[in-house]
């Protein structure tokens, strides 16, 4: 569980694991996360693969509820204590979990 935000833990079927396999594959392709490619056996044996985080973009208020494993990946790589990442809605570089929206807008 990291420090700064909260997640949700979750159960999914295999089906939704597929479905989830599959995005993860196609945004490979597209080089819109780093590779190497992970199989579907080490991608579903992730610590992090039934667990999902609130995410809110600080810039336009979008809000989504995404799977944490890629970002514990990144938080890894980057030693960063929460996630960034760009808004689906806005594409701008300001989607941050919805604990962290809440401590950066009440500090303003
Ligand atoms: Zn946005």
């Amino acid at each position: 569980m990291p420090k700064f935000f909260n997640t949700i833990q979750i159960k999914m079927t295999s089906a939704q694991k597929q479905n989830l396999y599959r995005a993860y594959s196609d945004n490979i392709d597209q080089d819109l996360i780093m590779g190497p490619k992970m199989s579907y056996m080490s991608f579903i044996n992730q610590p992090n693969l039934e667990v999902m985080v609130d995410m809110k973009c600080l810039d336009c208020q979008f809000a989504l509820r995404v799977n944490f494993a890629l970002y514990a990946e990144y938080m890894k790589l980057e030693k960063s204590p929460f996630p960034l990442d760009t808004c689906p809605h806005c594409r701008k570089l300001q989607f941050v979990p919805l604990d962290i929206y809440n401590k950066l807008i009440d500090s303003i």
